[in-house]
């Protein structure tokens, strides 16, 4: 095992120091695992998770942030804000680093549990999600699809375009979908629509940010406070019917073709951790209209977008019987999206639309400038038009039945310990008899 350069980031709990670890101790994500019934809350730690309910019970952590600890989802320790955030991270950090007193190491050591043998559960109680539109490499390939002669609908530039998603129905990493079915387009024009399973079911690679401070109704976040609201991140799959979508989409958006399940990843990464991998905002085209004020921050400009490296795999049925490794469909990057998480969270709020803590604000596929770079099968296979051939032979316009879906995210950047944010996967079951 390669010992990492820097001895700040190093954890007497050596899995941690990996450089290979999606976890090491400059991350810590937060997520909620099953034990005797209960839900806890917990940090990830190199091949282990620390249970925060227990580092609670064994007075680790000061009072207030430990009854939050104590709650089976992380709104309470939403709720407590940012300086308890910072404060925690703080306290986890100095109980997991290398230096650690001893005998707190013990009780530390009482905490930890396997993440191999760990239940995720779903780490949030969500009130509301909202998903947006933010990858202009992705709207304009889609816009090409179906309308050849204006891929880019006008507004695209000036507004964040979304759509109010449907929370009920969003799934821990790890639970299957099954199928649904939909209402489709009629074949011709003699024919009626037809009603049953999907034939077009496709995954949408995004991110959640996690509201973790709310607003006022009435009361607009600014773009330059905007990123004090969010507590963290997940990896988001947007589950998506194709042939539902394009029938019942004009004139309100998206409705049934999204809402029957959406998955996330089970570790929430704190923004703060984000800081070293900042990026400018995309750069607008020459001729691209300047953001509007409520939109546009120097700050945000500079470094508002997040430089997180992406990947979609498949690993079909006949893959796992034939023990073949998941397939890597596309890599693609966060830094890429036209809209920042702050402008999206300015533009949500501007109104005076309020969000709740816990809500979840999604980026919309992200997708990068080269065809490849595709975080839907919708551009992959051109509407299914231009399949997919798989290493066992097997074609997918769209997914099948038994196929698993996998994405992963990491940061890298020379002088900082890389961090991952853990897989999003789920498998399709066949539709309901
Ligand atoms: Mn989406």
């Amino acid at each position: 095992m390669v010992k990492r350069s820097h001895p700040s980031h190093l954890s007497w709990l050596v899995a941690a120091n990996d450089p290979a670890s999606d976890f090491p101790l400059t991350h810590l994500p937060y997520g909620v695992f099953e034990i005797d019934g209960q839900s806890h809350l917990c940090v990830a730690i190199g091949t282990h998770l620390l249970d925060l309910y227990a580092c609670a019970e064994a007075n680790l952590l000061s009072p207030n942030i430990a009854t939050a600890c104590q709650a089976p989802v992380l709104n309470l320790l939403m709720a407590l804000g940012p300086r308890s955030w910072t404060l925690l991270r703080e306290t986890l950090t100095t109980l997991l680093h290398a230096d650690a007193e001893p005998s707190r190491r013990l009780a530390v050591e009482a905490a930890l549990h396997s993440i191999a043998g760990a239940t995720l559960l779903k780490p949030v109680h969500i009130p509301n999600y909202t998903d947006f539109y933010s990858s202009i490499h992705h709207a304009t390939r889609v816009g090409r699809i179906f309308r050849p002669d204006q891929p880019l609908l006008p507004n695209y530039k000036h507004i964040p375009i979304g759509y109010h998603g449907r929370a009920s129905s969003i799934l821990p990493s790890g639970i299957p979908v099954q199928r649904p079915h939909g209402q489709t387009r009629p074949p011709s024009h003699e024919l009626g629509p037809g009603f049953g399973p999907t034939a077009a079911l496709d995954y949408e690679l995004e991110l959640a940010l996690y509201i973790g401070q709310p607003n006022p109704l009435g009361t607009p976040i600014p773009v330059t406070k905007a990123a004090n609201h969010i507590f963290g991140l997940s990896l988001l799959n947007d589950w998506s019917t194709r042939d539902v979508q394009s029938w019942e989409y004009q004139p309100l958006g998206p409705f049934l073709a999204k809402s029957f399940a959406t998955s996330i990843s089970p570790w929430v990464t704190p923004l703060a951790v984000l800081e070293p991998f900042r990026a400018p905002a995309a750069r607008r085209r020459h001729g691209d209209p300047k953001p509007l004020p409520y939109l546009y921050s120097a700050a945000d400009q500079a470094h508002g977008n997040l430089n997180i490296k992406l990947e979609v795999s498949i690993s079909t049925k006949t893959m796992r019987d034939n023990k073949l490794d998941p397939l890597v469909l596309s890599e693609t990057n966060a830094k890429d999206l036209y809209w920042t998480p702050a402008q999206l969270i300015a533009h949500h709020t501007s109104n005076g639309c309020n969000l709740q803590i816990g809500d979840i604000l999604a980026t919309g596929t992200i997708s990068g400038s080269t065809e490849a770079a595709a975080g839907c099968l919708l551009e992959l296979t051109r509407n299914g038009a231009q399949p997919l051939k798989l290493p066992t032979g097997e074609v997918r316009a769209f997914l099948a039945d038994g196929d698993e879906v996998i994405f992963r995210g990491t940061c890298e950047l020379p002088g900082h310990p890389r961090i991952g944010l853990g897989e999003c996967r789920a498998a399709i079951l066949p539709a309901r008899p």
